[in-house]
């Protein structure tokens, strides 16, 4: 009958908040650095029959392309088109009122389109990954004739692509070192985030298969669309997700077997349905205190000994004896969310250890200020105690394909799945190892 519990609430919070920090710093950091292209190159498998989403924009048979040297100007970048110094300094004019090319930088791209008669007919600077600034011939042949300037949005090419890579330290790091950024780990972290804790669940030698969409401009790369089929396989067990709309047309992600990835909690910590002999409130009479004070949890009434099952899958982060709460467990889940369970007669899980959605954790007691056996149940939101008894009311099941979607779900993994597979991870190159088996 414990109120709710004090120890570590405030303490878990901050951890939580510099955790995901750490995640959006690294991300911040990732998108400013393209991967290193020899690594890239390298190691990445390209899934066999991974399609082109749009055809590769043909360049003109006379574009001739050059990239700028570090420490180099936009004049003598050029010199590398062998173009007369007047034009040049009439391209400098040109562009002017849109953008100053003595602030071109070192990596950038310039592309010299000539007519087949060896005539400069369009230059074209990348500013950055979506926009190029286009110089263009005028269409009178009076030599006197402006050139025009505009800058234009480079068009997306996406490609799927297939990486596939083996966890040394991290996932992140598993990613990067398949020549791939920090992003694509996130978004794996995301879809598998319900069976796994990429914070604590990886060991070296797990790997991961991905086949992803890749957005490219003028060949280089341009951000990641959506993941279509993914594998993780932790510990020797796989886990595989592949892309569906559901019933709404909203895209999820689903168990080769039609499952959601993301599953809701269960309705109730206890295996049988039991009275709830005290509510959740912020104003409630203390019967062994004999004060008012919150009650920021459910009280189940149910006898000494009955199982106390986790909410949802998740990681013990307190299991022992704390005071007024008694014998205590608590577990942090995926999406900022987090259990309690108090006043157990016993523990049956220990701090660290992951538990599955329904696993028995404990079993109910009167430890701790209680009046009589009772499971005291705590639900918390980014540290922030919710009512169970409405949000369990509320708790959207998680529904699998419809049966009238089946055959199209059932097709589209018979299409991907084989593909996924024959991606093979690069070894950690730590151990130098072939992979480790599989277990199928
Ligand atoms: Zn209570």
């Amino acid at each position: 009958m414990q109120l709710f519990w004090r120890r570590g609430s405030l303490l878990t919070v901050a951890v939580l908040t510099l955790g995901a920090a750490g995640v959006a710093g690294g991300m911040w950091i990732a998108s400013r650095r393209p991967p290193a292209a020899g690594t890239a190159a390298s190691r990445r498998a390209t899934a066999p029959g991974a399609r082109t989403a749009a055809p590769a924009a043909q360049p003109a048979q006379t574009e001739q392309r050059i990239t700028i040297p570090p420490r180099s100007t936009f004049l003598a970048a050029i010199g590398a088109f062998h173009l007369d110094a007047a034009l040049a300094r009439q391209l400098v004019a040109a562009a002017r009122p849109m953008y100053n090319l003595a602030r071109v930088q070192a990596g950038h791209q310039l592309d010299l389109v000539r007519t087949l008669a060896g005539v400069p007919e369009a230059l074209g600077y990348q500013i950055d990954a979506g926009h190029t600034l286009w110089l263009r011939a005028p269409a009178s042949a009076a030599a006197t004739a402006p050139w025009s300037a505009s800058i234009e949005a480079i068009p997306f090419v996406t490609r799927l692509v297939g990486v596939a890579g083996t966890v040394e330290t991290s996932l992140f790091q598993a990613v990067e070192q398949a020549g791939e950024h920090d992003m694509l780990a996130v978004d794996l972290a995301n879809i598998f985030g319900w069976d796994l804790d990429f914070y604590t669940d990886t060991r070296p030698g797990d790997i991961f298969r991905v086949l992803v969409e890749k957005r490219f401009r003028h060949g280089q790369f341009a951000g990641y669309g959506q993941i279509v089929a993914a594998e993780y396989v932790n510990a020797g067990h796989p886990y595989e997700a592949l892309r569906f709309h559901d019933r709404g047309g909203f895209l999820a992600y689903y168990q080769p077997n039609g499952r959601p990835m993301k599953r809701e909690f269960l309705r109730s910590p206890l295996k049988f349905d039991a009275r709830i002999s005290s509510g959740f409130s912020y104003h409630r009479w203390q019967p062994i205190l004999k004060y008012y004070r919150p009650h920021l949890g459910t009280d189940f009434a149910a006898p000494t000994g009955t199982p106390v099952q986790a909410l949802g899958a998740g990681v013990v982060i307190q299991a022992g004896r704390y005071g007024e709460d008694g014998n205590m467990v608590r577990l942090r889940h995926p999406g900022g969310y987090e259990t309690a369970y108090l006043h157990l007669s016993r523990i049956l899980v220990h701090v660290g250890e992951r538990v599955s959605q329904g696993q028995r954790i404990g079993l109910v007691g009167m430890t701790g200020l209680a009046t009589g056996p009772n499971l005291h149940f705590a639900i918390q939101h980014d540290g922030k105690f919710l009512n169970f008894e409405t949000l369990r009311k509320s708790l959207p099941p998680g529904a699998p394909v419809p049966a009238s979607l089946r055959p199209q779900f059932d097709a589209l993994r018979s299409r991907y799945l084989p593909e996924l597979e024959r991606l093979q991870p690069a070894p950690a190159v730590a151990t130098a190892a072939a992979p480790p088996a599989r277990n199928r």
